[in-house]
């Protein structure tokens, strides 16, 4: 690096990226580090589920709404990044009628189509869908594919002037009269930058990184597994229609089918259990929609921690339905150039990304507006670029291992 950037992005995962790629086409300088391969956190690690907001709309319609207002503009901009498979919510012979009816009347007030099928017409699209199933709702749901996102982001960032450096960690701070004035990255890089402004995106790792500039970022990370089945051709999303709990989702990808998920606090993002029984679990639960499943192969398992901000999680006491994101600007704590952004979903990382570019851009005196929203990602209709990209970056997580490299 020749130079110091205006703005160090840490963390490369679909939240950091996405920043890059913002502040990259409102020509702020912006340098991105991340300790790994890019997705190498979270974000490579997740079901893939590009919500339609369906899943939080009874409980959270402010959260409903980014999710439906975040997937249309990924159908519009994602090209191959994302699949418009649509989804059903699945209401079993013990499932709440009510539940139902709520979560549809909410669905209807937020602006998230949602329309009751009967289980036979259901059953023309996912025929193995369980004898006990009683009501079905069709939303827009998708499937998004988390290594090509993040690649994509990253093509677009560096044709805008930006710098992305997988395995270059950060590895301390210097804070100086309520600045932070150096930071030392190591890995492939080992050099001490001089930033304007320092972006935390470390997802669950946020609160080791904030510690290095003496700040207090507070994560709750839980844990939780996704097995992926042999499974051919389940055309939509499947989810469970009741109060979130563990293996409520069934996410398709071409001859397999991802089920997931538990949610299981750890205290370390690095090293935490994994449970026979979750995984279990997960099979039982989703084969409680879709039997065969049950016996189906296993191809892979993979687990991931959500990068959770513990204040929010002890207000909602546990699991919880919510996942919005939040905005630390640690000016408020006495480092006037550094925000950490944790929380959040994939679904949501390009609002988090354009929130965090605002607060950026006026603490830079940079006068630009957002456009992520109305540009098409880089190579997002070039399957066999984006996956050429994913490999450049070292941005295969498992998620859709199965998916990316499949265009060549
Ligand atoms: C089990 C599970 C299932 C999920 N399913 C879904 C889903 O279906 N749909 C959905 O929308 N969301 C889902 N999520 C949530 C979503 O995956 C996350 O909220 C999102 O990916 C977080 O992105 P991020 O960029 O903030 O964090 P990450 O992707 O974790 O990125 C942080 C990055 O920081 C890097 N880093 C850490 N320390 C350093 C350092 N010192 N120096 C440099 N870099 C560093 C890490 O290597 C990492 O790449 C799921 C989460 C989990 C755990």
């Amino acid at each position: 690096m020749s130079h110091d950037p205006d703005v160090l992005v840490v963390g490369g995962g679909a939240t950091g990226i996405g920043t890059a790629r913002d502040l990259a086409l409102r020509g702020v300088d912006v340098l991105l580090v991340d300790r790994g391969g890019l997705c190498s956190g979270t974000s490579g690690r997740s079901h893939g589920l590009l919500h339609s907001g369906a899943r939080y709309a009874e409980a959270d319609a402010e959260g409903a709404r980014e999710c439906i207002e975040e997937n249309r503009t990924l159908r519009r901009i994602a090209g191959a990044c994302v699949a418009e498979t649509g989804g059903l919510f699945v209401s079993l012979a013990d499932d709440d009628d009510e539940y139902f009816e709520r979560k549809r009347a909410a669905c209807e007030e937020i602006g998230i189509p949602a329309e009751p099928v009967d289980p036979d017409t259901a059953r023309e699209s996912v025929p193995n869908l369980a004898d006990g199933t009683e009501r079905v709702m069709r939303v827009p749901d998708g499937v998004v594919y988390p290594s090509r996102l993040i690649a994509a982001n990253a093509l677009d960032a560096e044709a805008h002037g930006a710098t992305i450096r997988p395995h270059t960690p950060v590895e301390s701070m210097t804070v100086d009269d309520g600045r932070v004035t150096e930071v030392r990255v190591g890995g492939e890089m080992a050099e001490t930058l001089a930033p304007e402004y320092v972006v935390n995106a470390a997802g669950a790792w946020a609160g080791q990184v904030a510690a290095m500039a003496g700040l207090d970022v507070d994560m709750q990370p839980t844990r939780g597994v996704m097995v992926s089945v042999e499974y051919d051709g389940l055309g939509p999303v499947l989810n469970r229609c009741r109060d979130p709990d563990d293996g409520d989702i069934v996410v398709p990808h071409g001859s397999e089918a991802v089920l997931g998920t538990t949610s299981v606090p750890v205290n370390d993002p690095d090293d935490y259990e994994q449970a026979r029984w979750e995984v279990e679990r997960s099979v039982e639960e989703c084969a409680a929609m879709l039997p065969p499943v049950a016996d189906a192969p296993v191809v892979r398992e993979w687990w991931g921690v959500r990068p959770l901000y513990a204040p929010d999680e002890a207000e909602r006491g546990g699991r919880g339905i919510s996942r919005g994101f939040f905005q630390l600007d640690h000016a408020a704590d006495g480092v006037e150039n550094a925000v950490s952004v944790v929380g959040g979903k994939l679904t949501t990382y390009r609002l988090m990304a354009a929130s965090t570019a605002d607060l950026v851009c006026d603490r830079l005196g940079v006068d630009a507006d957002c456009s992520t929203a109305d540009r098409e990602l880089v190579a997002a209709d070039d399957p066999e670029r984006l996956d050429a990209a994913v490999a450049e970056f070292d941005g295969q997580g498992p998620t859709d291992a199965d998916v990316v490299g499949e265009s060549d």
